[in-house]
């Protein structure tokens, strides 16, 4: 089999072309990848452009894919599995330097966590697969027994922040649970979704169950969406595109589940451990904000206001920004150009529409880094309360009670995540419960069981991702009913 056409990333060789059957495919036209850690440098990378023809010749070929595979038992897809997962954990500074490059991302973080991260989706759903049994039970004089089948081939389409971790959590459910994968990573990081596709030859999946595709969004991912032949869309990105691809799964009617934008509240109450909330508050620029689950939104109590941003301002003033494969880094640049124009577009309008810039509110010049900002707005209805900025820009807001709290919490369209700090259990379940939100931390940030619902209520998302909910999401469920008496064995 042919490797393909190649580049040398930070000193690691990036297949550049889809892998469709188990083969690397070029195709005419590419796209470049460039580094935000040294945007002038040109592109690190010129990768394969996919069109309607590559989306249809990866949909055929995951079709056939699908047949082998989701033939397989559970415990021979398992064993692949665990396979990918040890050979993630075999190049995992390789693919951590190769991240880090692309999209910015902090190396530390990738080596250290994300990449493991990885490694423990194949596992969990690995071993999650060998758990998930029929349910048999009898009732109207009938033995009922409900069997999980494999829907067919997934598109699985994701983000460019975080491009690793994320291609992991949604792929390896489908596989789990015996789809083939066609998946489509973002133009704007496409090359750890390379280095995983390449994985997966050595892992042993049998042809066309692990395809990848590259290219555009609206060209190749929007044909891939579009295909008939397609069984279920697991989508992660933002939710403008979550209403295209939901139209274009709403045509073939394909279940679909979407990941969206978030603009998490984190309030803050009096009784708070201030110390903890104020540097957990000043870490929500971390990644430089772009996090879908980050606490954007600080909701402050009025009576603790002054020592609350006296605080903030002592942590956010330690954070440094820099080359993200430096380890005294604490915040990378942004992903692309185009981005950091956006965020800086919304702080340009906070401006002109009288909200106050607390700190920063500025890009950094000749590198693609945007100072952390903080903004008062005039008002909750502020463009940059309301909007997902998806940069290092929070607001800063106080309230005189929970109940306003709470108002101001639900105030958005979003509903991905929040915090609580405070020390009174009873309030944390109050306001807790209060929240529309999919996820709600109190005192903590992030650490989560991988086998509990994740998800957004709102424009935050569709469906449910983790544990057994994906694996559900992923599989047909037929009830067999057999008249008690009537076959014998
Ligand atoms: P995006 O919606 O622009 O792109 C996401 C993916 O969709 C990319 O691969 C892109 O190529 C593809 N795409 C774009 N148009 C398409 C089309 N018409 N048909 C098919 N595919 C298409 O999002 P982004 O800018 O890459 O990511 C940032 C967004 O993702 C933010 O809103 C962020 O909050 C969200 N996000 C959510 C979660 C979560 O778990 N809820 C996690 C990470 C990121």
């Amino acid at each position: 089999m042919s490797a393909g056409r190649r580049a040398e990333v930070g000193g690691v060789s990036v297949p550049l072309e889809h892998l469709i059957g188990g083969e690397w495919v070029g195709s005419e036209q590419t796209f470049a990848s460039r580094s935000p850690l040294d945007w002038d440098a040109g592109p690190i990378a010129d990768v394969a452009r996919g069109d309607q023809a590559t989306a249809d010749a990866a949909v055929q070929a995951a079709t056939a894919g699908f047949a082998v595979w989701g033939s397989w038992t559970p415990a021979q897809r398992a064993e692949v599995m665990h396979k990918m997962a040890d050979l993630i954990e075999a190049n995992n500074d390789d693919i951590a330097m190769v991240e880090s490059l692309d999209m910015g991302f902090m190396y530390e973080s990738m080596k250290n966590r994300l990449v493991a991260r990885g490694a423990t989706n194949f596992r969990l759903y690995a071993d999650l697969i060998l758990e998930h049994e029929e349910r048999t039970w009898d009732a109207k004089n009938m033995r009922n027994v409900v069997q999980r089948m494999p829907a067919g081939p997934a598109v699985v389409i994701t983000p460019w922040n975080a491009p690793f971790m994320l291609s992991t959590w949604k792929l390896a459910p489908a596989l789990a649970a015996g789809n083939s994968v066609i998946h489509k990573p973002a133009e704007w990081s496409p090359l750890s979704a390379a280095l995983l596709a390449e994985l997966s030859l050595e892992a042993g999946f049998p042809p066309g169950a692990y395809n990848l595709v590259q290219g555009i969004g609206e060209e190749v991912g929007a044909a891939l969406v579009s295909n008939p032949d397609v069984r279920r869309i697991t989508f992660t990105g933002s939710p403008q595109t979550g209403r295209h691809i939901g139209k274009a799964a709403a045509e073939n009617l394909v279940p679909f589940t979407a990941e969206l934008g978030g603009k998490g509240p984190m309030i803050i109450f009096a009784d708070a451990d201030l110390d903890a909330a104020a540097h957990r508050a000043a870490w929500q620029f971390d990644d430089s904000g772009q996090v879908c689950l980050a606490g954007t939104r600080l909701l402050v109590e009025e009576s603790i206001r002054e020592e609350f941003l006296a605080k903030f301002h002592e942590h956010a003033d330690a954070l440094v920004l820099g080359d993200s494969r430096e380890d005294t880094t604490d915040l990378g640049p942004l992903v692309h150009p185009d981005h950091r124009s956006n965020v800086h577009g919304f702080v340009e309008r906070a401006r002109q529409n009288g909200d106050t810039i607390v700190r920063g509110g500025a890009p950094v010049e000749s590198s693609l880094h945007y100072e952390p900002t903080l903004i008062e707005p005039r008002s909750n209805d502020s463009e940059v309360v309301q909007s997902e900025i998806f940069g290092p820009v929070l607001t800063f807001q106080t309230f005189a009670n929970e109940d306003e709290a709470i108002e101001l919490a639900n105030s958005t369209a979003y509903g991905l995540s929040a915090m609580v700090w405070t020390t009174s259990q009873d309030r944390a379940e109050r306001v807790g419960r209060a929240l529309r939100t999919g996820l709600v931390w109190v005192n903590t940030f992030l650490v989560r069981d991988l086998t509990a619902p994740f998800g957004g209520c709102g424009i935050s998302g569709i469906g449910r991702e983790g544990g057994d909910h994906a694996l559900e999401f992923h599989s047909d469920l037929k009830t067999f009913m057999v008249l008690d008496g009537s076959v014998s064995s």
